[in-house]
């Protein structure tokens, strides 16, 4: 088993409130890990320290290398590339324009010519709209090309934040399917979801976030059992 990335002791405070407090977890090389948990338990905050878009205390381990003193577009060009919150595609580009931004995040690293290919190969619908404004896109089509864009930039370990959030269960259920086949091609993933049922069903080992700290963790099925957090974290999203 070789660990992807070793978070330890991660802090990370604003302003004095102290959103993570002491989180550590190791991510596995091929497994889909979820973060799952109610509204402000920390699981974006730990994300965000982990990609390095917000400052943190502790330690970031990825593939052996400390990434701590590295700022979040150096992290990317290491191949730590997150999928944000709320997707942000850029609305007046066009898909090509949005997917071909993704690609800055490779810098100095070899530029695949099949990156493209397997984006539109995965997401057929993005390759019918590639010349169309991304702001005309569905919630679902944006989401996709979120992904999408964060693929152009070859990750070894792919961090999404609420893929689900405001989409339709149909929908869902579409970019679950694709994301259940890029880890099936070997990607590593580290899932942070609202929606713990759709969460735990996706994912090999999971840990539930609350108050900032990492308070269970293991199997996802097993953890899917568990009925305390069943009753607290299901049907909620
Ligand atoms: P959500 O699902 O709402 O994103 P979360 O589990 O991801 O929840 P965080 O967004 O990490 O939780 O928030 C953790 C805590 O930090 C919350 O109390 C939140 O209000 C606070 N917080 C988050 N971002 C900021 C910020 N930029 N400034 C101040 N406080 C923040």
């Amino acid at each position: 088993m070789t660990v992807a990335l070793e978070v330890s002791q991660l802090e990370v405070h604003y302003a004095g409130i102290a959103a993570v407090r002491g989180a550590s977890l190791a991510l596995r090389s091929g497994e889909i890990f979820a973060l799952v948990g109610s509204n402000g338990a920390g699981k974006s905050s730990l994300v965000n320290a982990i990609s390095g878009v917000v400052p943190s205390k502790g330690r970031v381990l990825f593939e052996g290398r400390e990434v701590q003193a590295h700022a979040a577009h150096r992290r990317s060009r290491m191949g730590i590339i997150q999928v944000p919150e709320g997707r942000r595609v850029i609305a007046p580009l066009s898909v090509l324009e949005n997917l071909e931004l993704g690609r800055e995040a490779l810098g100095a690293r070899a530029r695949g010519a099949a990156d493209l290919e397997r984006v539109f190969d995965l997401f057929p619908i993005l390759a019918e709209r590639r010349h169309q404004a991304s702001g005309t896109l569905s919630g679902g089509q944006q989401q996709m090309l979120a992904i999408g864009r964060a693929l152009m930039g070859q990750p070894r370990v792919l961090l999404l934040d609420e893929p689900s959030l405001g989409l339709a269960p149909v929908v869902v259920a579409d970019v679950f399917r694709a994301l259940r086949r890029l880890n099936e091609e070997g990607m590593t993933m580290l899932l942070v979801e609202q929606n713990a049922r759709l969460a735990l069903r996706s994912a090999h080992r999971a840990a539930v976030v609350d108050h900032g700290t990492l308070v269970r963790e293991g199997p996802a099925n097993e953890l899917a059992q568990d009925a305390a957090i069943a009753e607290h974290y299901f049907g909620k999203a």
